[in-house]
C-alpha cells in the first residue's frame, strides 16, 4: 500500500527531531548506529554493515539475483558546537550538535527507504543504503570504501542541505560542485632577542608576515583565473608580550580548489614563496600540509539522466558551487557519482549554533533519493522506470 505523503512527512519529521536531540560526534555515532539499524530492520532491509565498520549502517533492499546496484548515501555524524536555537528538540548532548544537517540526511534517507520498501517487488535491481560515520573530519567515507561497503556499485548518489535553497528547491550540475580541501601549517624559527636589539636575534615574525602577504599572489597571480582557487590563512601566532622577540611564529590555514591542476599549482606556489621568503629572512622552515577531501566530481553521463529525473519532481536550479569540502568526493573517484544540494530553507548557514532548518525540505529530499534511484536502476539494467 502505497505512504501518503502527509503520513510520511509527519513520521520524518519526528525521526529528524529524535535524530537532532541525539546528536553523536565522528566515529562515535552508536546509538545513531542502533537507532537506523532498527529501524531498517523493520522495514525488512537486509542489514549488510562490514564488520570492521564499528559505526555507520549498510543495508540492501531489492531482487538478491540483480547484479546493478544503486548507492544512497547519508552521513550521520554531528559537530562540537554548543547549540543554541532554543527549540524543543536541541541538542541533550551537552556541546554537541548537528549544525550540518546530517539529522535531515539521515531522515531523509530513511524516508526513502520507506517508499523503497513500499516498491520492493517492482525494484528493477538492488538499492543499497550507505549511513556512513565520520563525514566531518573526513575519514568516513574512505573508511566505508576500504571495509568494502561501495563493492559493486554502478553509482551513488548523495546530497547536502543547503540552508539558503527553498523547500523543494534542488540544485545539481555536471562537473565540480564541492572544493577539494587541503590545510597547511607553516612554522618560523629564528631566534629570539630584545625588541629593542633585533639585529642580536634572527626575527620570525616580519618573515611571517611578509609570507602571508606574499601567499595572495598564488591566486592573484599564478592560478588560472577561470579555476577558483582560494587561499586563506586563518591563525597566526608567535610572541608572548611586547618588548620581546620571539623564536618562533606560526601560521595555518586552508586552500581551496576545483581541479586538480590548480590543486596542484597551488601547492607548487605555496612551498615556493614559503621557502623563498625563510631562505630570504634566513630562518629555518617547516611546513606541514594536509591533504583533505578532493573536488565532489558529477559524472557527466549520469548528471544529465538525474537532472531529467529530477526536474519531475521538483524545481531544478544550476547550484553555485562550494568552496566547503565533503568526504563524498573519496566515492566519486571510485564510482559513477552524482552529488546534489537540497532547499532545506534554514535560518543561517552549515556549523552555526543557531541553524534551524525546515523539516517541509524532509520528503522532496526522500522523493529525491527515491526516484533517483529507480531511473538508475533502470538505466543500468536497461528497463523502463517503474510508473509512478
Ligand atoms: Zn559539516
Ligand atoms: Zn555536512
Amino acid at each position: 500500500m502505497a505512504i501518503n505523503d502527509k503520513t510520511l512527512e509527519d513520521k520524518l519529521t519526528k525521526v529528524r527531531h529524535q535524530l537532532h536531540q541525539h546528536p553523536e560526534l565522528s566515529n562515535q555515532e552508536h546509538q545513531t548506529t542502533l537507532f537506523l539499524n532498527s529501524y531498517l530492520e523493520t522495514l525488512g532491509y537486509h542489514i549488510v554493515t562490514p564488520q570492521k565498520l564499528l559505526t555507520g549502517v549498510i543495508a540492501e533492499i531489492g531482487p538478491s539475483e540483480s547484479n546493478v546496484i544503486i548507492g544512497l548515501r547519508s552521513d550521520i555524524d554531528a559537530l562540537p558546537i554548543a547549540e543554541k536555537t532554543g527549540l524543543n528538540y536541541a541538542s541533550v548532548n551537552e556541546g554537541i550538535m548537528h549544525a550540518c544537517g546530517h539529522d535531515f540526511h539521515m531522515a531523509s534517507l530513511l524516508g526513502a527507504a520507506e517508499l523503497l520498501a513500499d516498491q520492493a517487488n517492482k525494484l528493477t535491481g538492488r538499492v543499497r543504503l550507505i549511513f556512513q560515520p565520520a563525514e566531518e573530519i573526513h575519514v568516513g567515507a574512505q573508511a566505508v570504501a576500504e571495509a568494502g561497503g561501495i563493492k559493486n556499485l554502478n553509482a551513488i548518489i548523495g546530497f547536502h542541505n543547503k540552508p539558503d535553497l527553498k523547500v523543494n528547491e534542488i540544485g545539481i550540475l555536471s562537473g565540480g560542485l564541492m572544493a577539494a580541501v587541503d590545510q597547511f601549517k607553516v612554522t618560523f624559527r629564528g631566534q629570539g632577542t630584545h625588541a629593542a636589539m633585533p639585529q642580536l636575534g634572527n626575527d620570525p615574525i616580519v618573515a611571517l608576515t611578509s609570507t602571508v602577504n606574499t601567499l595572495q599572489t598564488v591566486v592573484s597571480r599564478k592560478t588560472d583565473p577561470q579555476s577558483p582557487v582560494v587561499v586563506s590563512v586563518t591563525h597566526i601566532d608567535g610572541g608572548s608580550t611586547w618588548n620581546v622577540l620571539p623564536d618562533v611564529a606560526w601560521f595555518e590555514g586552508t586552500v581551496r580548489s576545483f581541479d586538480l591542476a590548480s590543486r596542484q599549482l597551488a601547492r607548487e606556489q605555496f612551498y615556493q614563496i614559503v621557502n623563498g621568503q625563510a631562505a630570504t629572512f634566513g630562518l629555518a622552515v617547516d611546513i606541514s600540509w594536509i591533504e583533505g577531501p578532493n573536488v565532489v566530481n558529477n559524472d557527466s553521463e549520469l548528471t544529465p539522466i538525474v537532472i531529467e529525473e529530477t526536474k519531475q519532481h521538483a524545481k531544478l536550479l544550476t547550484p553555485k558551487p562550494s568552496n566547503a569540502g565533503e568526504d563524498f568526493s573519496y566515492f566519486s573517484q571510485k564510482v559513477p557519482s552524482v552529488f546534489a544540494f537540497i532547499g532545506s530553507a534554514g535560518t543561517t548557514d552549515w556549523h552555526h549554533d543557531d541553524l534551524i532548518i525546515d523539516d517541509r525540505g524532509l520528503l522532496p529530499a526522500a522523493r529525491w533519493y527515491f526516484y533517483t534511484a529507480n531511473r538508475l536502476l533502470a538505466h543500468f539494467s536497461g528497463t523502463t522506470t517503474n510508473d509512478r
